[in-house]
């Protein structure tokens, strides 16, 4: 039987300081599964450059030519880590029994990938790398990112915890996968509902080999934020509760308000005119900018924008259109 092609993904944002070491580990295991015929010599190391502005571009084409494993794509500009991991799958899928995807940085565990790759014989579709110590992680991190999963579950989210985008899917799961059409993408959420036989791969994550993280805070709270939104609308539901309870305790104030006049005592009122004014503005813009987001994910879908662009495929129009005939 003809052994499986395999493509491993690597996307990379600004991986200069790790980009040679990581190809070569990535490139020697890659040798050693086609030596061991656990996949065809046609695997390949796909390097997706996401718009990288250092050397990481000159790097991949100077790897491409020592190692004949390696190939690359690149992005016009940065269009963020999940954009690079479809357009990678996207560009191998056609050739690809299976696809692993993973860091560029060594933090997820490369050894690990025979193991994949056995799994992928035994039957599984999916194998998802599990981090199961996580204490190369800063406490803040390893916190937030508990707090996360925590979140996710209780809206109904089903994401596998501490697995991030290390992973091995079948060419099968990635056609489904590349079925979703949304330009937010959120891959650990999306790939648990593919379904197919799945498997979880425990490992340890380490510390980066060098360079920084390219997910300051900034980029981590926009990717939560994103993944809440794109797979629950708790959070409308939330600011709904609020709003009725709030006007709820409002009406309770106006009777409130009404005895004391019929009564005749005095109310000095204005401290509690302004609060609860300043309260309730302050919901109800809490409410719209929570509405606005999902109007705003809505309008990003119905634009059908294309979710990267490939700098290195040829887009030049190369019949033009008769225009007199
Ligand atoms: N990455 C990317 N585009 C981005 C940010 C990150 O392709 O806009 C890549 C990055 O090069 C790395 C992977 O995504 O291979 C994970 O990023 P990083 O290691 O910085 O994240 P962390 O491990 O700190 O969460
Ligand atoms: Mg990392």
């Amino acid at each position: 039987m003809r052994s499986p092609r395999l493509t491993i993904i690597v996307p990379c944002y600004n991986e200069e300081a790790v980009l040679p070491k990581s190809a070569h580990v990535l490139a020697e295991i890659l040798m050693g599964l086609i030596q061991h015929k656990q996949v065809n010599s046609e695997s390949k190391l796909l390097f997706v450059d996401d718009g990288s502005q250092d050397a990481t571009w000159a790097l991949v084409k100077e790897l491409e030519t020592q190692l004949p494993v390696v190939t690359g794509i690149k992005f016009s500009r940065n269009f963020g880590h999940q954009n690079a991991l479809m357009a990678g799958m996207k560009t191998a899928c056609p050739t690809s029994d299976m696809m692993i995807t993973i860091d560029a940085d060594l933090q997820d565990d490369p050894q690990v990938i025979p193991e994949m790759v056995a799994r992928f014989h035994a039957g599984s579709d999916v194998v998802l790398g599990v981090r199961n110590d996580r204490s190369s992680d800063s406490h803040f991190k390893r916190w937030t990112a508990e707090r996360f999963y925590g979140l996710m579950n209780r809206i109904g989210v089903q994401l596998v915890p501490d697995h991030a985008d290390f992973r091995l899917l079948s060419q099968r799961a990635v056609r489904a996968l590349l079925s979703y059409q949304e330009t937010n993408l959120f891959l650990r959420g999306i790939v648990p509902q593919l379904g197919f036989p799945t498997t979880k791969l425990y490992y340890r994550r380490r510390p980066r080999f060098a360079g920084v993280s390219k997910y300051p805070l900034r980029k981590m709270l926009s990717f939560a934020f994103d993944g809440i939104t794109s797979f629950s609308i708790a959070p409308i539901k939330v600011i709904l509760m609020l709003g009725v309870l709030i006007s709820g305790g409002s009406l309770l104030m106006m009777v409130y308000a009404v005895i004391q006049g019929l009564l005749g005592t005095a109310i000095s009122g204005w401290s509690s005119l302004m609060t609860s004014l300043w309260f309730l503005g302050g919901m109800q813009l809490i409410g719209i900018s929570v509405v606005g987001e999902y109007v705003g994910k809505i309008f990003a879908e119905v634009k059908h924008r294309p979710r990267y662009i490939i700098e290195t495929d040829d887009y030049t129009v190369t019949q033009q259109p008769a225009l007199l005939d």
